[in-house]
């Protein structure tokens, strides 16, 4: 009862917000909408993809060669915008996994650990330049495979990928002065399991530092967006990196499976789902493996009176919106300081409706396609717990594009702590929006969450920015922006988005025994 007071209260603020304006007639800042007319529309803005070689089957890339799955089994990849088969992918079992553990086991003890850190170094510029050189190709071809937009892919993700390597190239002679007074060793087989949202980057992520480190690598792509990491095989042959020192074993949950179960593999890096991760745990539990984990989050986004507006709300939408929202550190739940509530929903609201959802490979598209019709359903089934649960949804109105699988940008207001959309990840491009009136106050709901991955914080006081990011129990925390990425900034999480990092100095140590 006490909560539908709130919450048609809510409602009634906004309705009867009335424009108050300021000395000279003009709108205070806060109460401006934005006005595109209707005259303006864009014309589509294809970026050409009629070169891009997408080969009818890709096999399995192990000790240098491609070569063909021991079953005889392979799986489609599918284009989620438009759910046309894009490509046939081979399905490792524990046979393959056992090939291309060996091989990575041969080429650590005969050619890569001993190899000098600037001979390794070489090779990973060499990857690096590759990749600059191949960026547009491959942007699209990630598009393609995994529904996120090419402004995306193109300006973010592969830029991204290739600073990585070449920031880990830059470490691979300099271990001893990384660790002063340490000696750095590398530890051996690297397994690495990553997810579907950023491919070729979460690749680049765990593959860069193990090699800078000495380590040779098994990668498990995730099973719907296979395609680019067996270009980047292409480019590892390119560069003439040796034989074994990267192997790709595609494949579900079995063949990571069977990656994490291979007795000859010494460290294990995961990127994936706090459920998948909690199983690895259990896996690795009195063995000699190391483990690192980087899982789920909800992270908070909060809004403080005080805080600029307009920016603040461009913040939130990169926060959410971004890659359609399959983001382990997305801002998936907004808090806003009471008094700035209308403002800012009425301004959420207005900007929602000028984001363009449909085909990724449009130039003009600011939401792509949702990876698969799993993630679809998993989002539309939290998104019915919502309303079920009596919150609010507020949604543009827009034509949807008929095949294929797309969400609109969403928001919920109405949200309580104990909602399962305030609780659970949505991985999609639902937001979930709560008020609260003191910093404190502010602070207790950002960590009420069995997460721990990131946070954002919106406020004009620098010395407030200090005073809450200190309480915040979050691995990164963003202030005046959100969803900055950076190869030489670690990234990780803890409690159930899990432990190690990413990036940076610190992404060195997860490979590496120091004695
Ligand atoms: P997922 O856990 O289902 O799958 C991740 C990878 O693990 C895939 O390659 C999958 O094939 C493999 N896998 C599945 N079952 C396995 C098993 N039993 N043993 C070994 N490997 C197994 O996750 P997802 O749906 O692909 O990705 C989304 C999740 O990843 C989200 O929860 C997101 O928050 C998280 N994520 C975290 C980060 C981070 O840095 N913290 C980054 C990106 C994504």
């Amino acid at each position: 009862m006490a909560r539908k007071k709130i919450r048609s209260a809510t409602t009634l603020a906004i309705r009867e917000a009335i424009p108050v304006r300021a000395g000279d007639g003009a709108l205070a800042p806060n109460e401006r909408k934005l006005n595109f007319g209707d005259r303006w529309s864009y014309a589509p803005a294809p970026e050409q993809s009629d070169y891009i070689r997408v080969r009818p089957r890709y096999q399995l890339f192990i000790d240098g060669k491609f070569r063909a799955p021991h079953s005889g089994r392979y799986f489609d990849s599918i284009n989620p915008a438009n759910e046309t088969k894009l490509a046939e992918i081979a399905q490792a079992d524990a046979h393959d996994v056992d090939l291309a553990v060996r091989a990575a086991r041969r080429a650590h003890r005969k050619v890569w650990s001993g190899l000098p850190g600037r001979e390794r170094g070489k090779f990973l510029y060499r990857i690096a330049r590759l990749l600059q050189e191949k960026a547009g190709e491959l942007a699209v071809l990630e598009s393609m495979d995994g529904g996120k937009t090419i402004r995306e892919s193109r300006d973010i993700d592969l830029p991204l990928v290739a600073a990585h390597f070449f920031y880990y190239a830059g470490w691979a002679d300099k271990l001893p002065y990384a660790f002063p007074g340490r000696v750095p060793c590398s530890l051996g087989v690297a397994a690495q399991i990553i997810p579907w949202n950023f491919p070729l980057l979460m690749a680049a992520w765990k593959l860069a530092p193990a090699l800078a480190a000495g380590n040779t690598c098994v990668l498990k792509p995730a099973e719907t967006t296979s395609i680019t990491a067996l270009h980047l095989a292409e480019i590892l042959q390119e560069a003439e990196l040796p034989e074994g020192v990267v192997n790709i074993v595609t494949g579900a949950g079995d063949t990571g499976q069977a990656l994490v179960e291979h007795d000859d593999v010494d460290k294990i890096a995961f990127t994936g789902s706090t459920a998948v991760g909690k199983l690895l745990t259990r896996a690795v539990a009195g063995t000699r493996k190391k483990l690192t984990l980087e899982l789920g989050g909800k992270a908070a986004n909060i809004i403080f009176e005080d805080a600029p507006i307009d920016q603040a709300v461009e913040g939130i939408i990169s926060g959410i919106y971004f890659n359609q929202g399959h983001v382990c550190c997305a801002g998936s739940r907004l808090l806003v300081q009471e008094g700035v509530f209308p403002a800012v929903i009425r301004k959420l609201r207005d900007r929602i409706s000028t984001l363009r959802v449909g085909d990724p490979l449009d130039k003009n598209t600011d939401i792509g396609a949702i990876n698969s019709r799993m993630q679809l359903d998993k989002i539309c089934e939290l998104v019915e717990s919502g309303l079920q649960q009596g919150a609010e949804l507020v949604q543009p109105r827009m034509r949807l594009p008929e095949k294929g699988y797309w969400y609109p940008p969403s928001f919920f207001t109405g949200v309580t702590a104990s909602h399962r959309i305030a609780q659970e990840e949505i991985f999609g491009p639902v937001l979930s929006v709560m008020t609260f009136r003191t910093p404190e106050e502010a602070i207790e709901r950002a960590n009420n969450t069995p997460y721990g991955l990131s946070a954002g914080v919106w406020t004009d006081k620098g010395s407030k920015i200090f005073k809450v990011v200190s309480k915040l129990r979050a691995g990164v925390v963003w202030a005046n922006t959100y969803n900055k990425f950076d190869p030489t900034s670690p990234f990780g999480g803890y409690r159930e988005s899990g432990f190690g990092r990413e990036g940076g100095l610190h992404g060195l140590l997860p490979y590496l025994s120091l004695s």
